[in-house]
């Protein structure tokens, strides 16, 4: 018999977390307080405090947060913003929607940044360093703060898929001038729609992306940036404060489905871990793996469910690639060979065993 086993599993399973998201969603329902309502407020509160900084602001989505930031920083035409080839292509829109130019910088074998090529991609017109903590990994931090000191660059962290991971004990958001959340649907902190927060310690800041958010307008009225709108939902924000609630729970699960795999795995292919600084959250388990595509369609066969998160580079995307050839030798060589793993929190460790079991006999038979 097949053993159907989907990649995600985004329906709510727990009967008491149920309870509880129908409880916020009546609750507002109640007050009525629809827009930028009260948990609104709630929830940038608990997100500041959560990620140890003084402000954050709720938005529309991960999206929005990444290009709101670089506005707030006022990064435009002919600046150029550093970030890694390897994300979801949010991340270098943000920068061109600003008017700005991404500068790609080739990653390393974590599928992060390399922060020791970064230096040489400063040129004058360098305003900022747009670090993605991939598959939920934090970047080493140390380096790239270093280097923006150096330089007198802005650090905006793209921490959509890292929200609670952790590097040096730190949490993840609480490195760069700004720092970006999604909470989206799929996301470990997780919204029942689109969601994004921006954190900072900056009060003018702070200010002025409150402003941002809603049509550029303070008072709600008089518009002083021309901007989107890009508030957060007032019953995303509710649910999202129910989502936090549980979620040390859900991260310690996927953490012990991701020690399980690597557990199993470790002979076969090369699995993501934790180092001495990283407290990894495992927003994708992402395995580097030889055959990748024979694996994958394998592993299809038997009724598992893999992802390649991202099968093509931020650069290579058709709307890119004309003005961006320089080569990304370990970016191109790892895209080839990364796979995502089914780890949604609802999975058994049986579930973990029957996916290493073939994955291990696809191996064992080549
Ligand atoms: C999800 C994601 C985004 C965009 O977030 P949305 O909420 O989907 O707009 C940006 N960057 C990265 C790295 C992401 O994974």
């Amino acid at each position: 018999m097949l053993t159907e086993i989907p990649y995600l599993d985004l329906s709510v399973k727990d009967p008491k977390l149920k309870a509880d998201l129908l409880a916020a969603v009546e609750r507002v329902l109640t007050h009525g307080r629809l827009v930028l309502g009260p948990e609104v407020d709630d929830l940038e509160r608990s997100i500041a405090s959560f990620c140890k900084r003084k402000n954050a602001v709720g938005v529309s989505s991960g999206s929005d947060a990444l290009f709101l930031a670089l506005r707030s920083l006022e990064i435009g035409p002919e600046d150029e913003v550093i970030t890694t080839p390897m994300s979801w292509i949010a991340t270098a829109n943000a920068i061109t929607l600003c008017g700005a130019n991404p500068v790609f910088v080739d990653i390393a074998e974590d599928l992060n940044i390399n922060p020791d090529l970064i230096s040489a991609a400063i040129t004058p017109r360098t305003k900022a360093i747009l670090p993605v903590h991939y598959t939920g990994k934090v970047c080493d931090m140390s380096k790239i703060m270093d280097i923006a000191k150096a330089h007198n660059l802005f650090v905006i962290e793209d921490a959509a898929q890292a929200f609670a991971s952790k590097y040096k004990g730190a949490m993840a958001g609480s490195f760069g001038d700004l720092a970006c959340f999604s909470m989206n649907a799929m996301k470990v902190f997780n919204a029942f729609g689109d969601a994004g927060a921006i954190v900072c310690d900056d009060d003018d800041l702070n200010k002025k992306l409150h402003i941002l958010r809603y049509a550029g307008t303070v008072d709600k009225e008089d518009c002083h940036i021309p901007s989107s709108n890009s508030r957060i939902d007032t019953i995303q924000a509710a649910m999202l404060l129910v989502s936090l609630n549980g979620l040390e729970d859900k991260i310690a699960k996927r953490r012990r489905i991701a020690f399980r795999y690597s557990e199993n795995l470790k002979d076969f292919v090369t699995c993501p871990s934790d180092d001495e600084n990283s407290y990894h959250t495992y927003y994708t388990y992402t395995i580097i793996c030889k055959s990748r595509d024979e694996l994958k369609s394998f592993l299809h066969s038997k009724g598992i469910e893999c992802k390649i998160r991202h099968p093509i580079l931020m650069p290579h995307h058709r709307a890119y690639k004309s003005s961006h050839t320089a080569s990304f030798p370990v970016a191109e060589k790892l895209v080839k060979e990364i796979l995502c793993l089914p780890n949604h929190e609802n999975m058994t460790t049986d579930e973990v065993d029957i996916i290493s079991g073939y994955i291990k006999g696809f191996y064992d038979a080549r």
